[in-house]
């Protein structure tokens, strides 16, 4: 898997994440490039998005361990008109399951919006927005999409 960081635009205009007490794990690990879920310590079930317990089977013990980073598209749209200026369009929004089982919503990259369709093999791409936030976007597995 490469874990090949992206560079942000110049300026990044973009909402950042506001991490909170249960997700800050997540969010740090993206700052070192690591994708982070959970593992429920009694069912062995993942999770995310990040929880203060188990949605499977209710225990309150949840682990955090490292996904693999690779995943397959569920389901995408792609946005052509931003709400805000801050968005550079056309992007493409999707949803993501990741191998270990669960879905997370994210941005596609390095892919043209006609390249992209579900089911399409997807890996973790890492994109240092701002000093304090890295967002964990999603390119082409195979290669198939184009560098932008
Ligand atoms: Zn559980």
């Amino acid at each position: 898997m490469s874990t090949e960081a992206h560079a942000a635009p110049e300026q990044w205009t973009r909402p950042l994440p506001h991490p909170t007490a249960i997700s800050r794990p997540f969010w740090d690990g993206c700052r070192r490039h690591e994708l982070l879920i959970q593992q429920c310590r009694a069912c062995g079930r993942h999770v995310f998005i990040p929880q203060a317990f188990c949605p499977h089977c209710l225990a309150t013990e949840l682990d955090w361990t490292r996904a693999v980073g690779t995943g397959s598209v569920v389901t995408f749209t792609v946005v052509w008109r931003p709400q805000t200026p801050a968005f550079e369009v056309p992007y493409v929004i999707a949803i993501v399951q990741l191998d270990e089982d669960v879905d997370l919503v994210t941005n596609l990259t390095d892919v043209t919006p006609e390249q992209v369709a579900i089911g399409m093999r997807v890996e973790v791409r890492f994109v240092d927005v701002a000093p304090e936030a890295t967002l964990p976007f999603f390119a082409p597995l195979d290669g198939a999409g184009v560098q932008q």
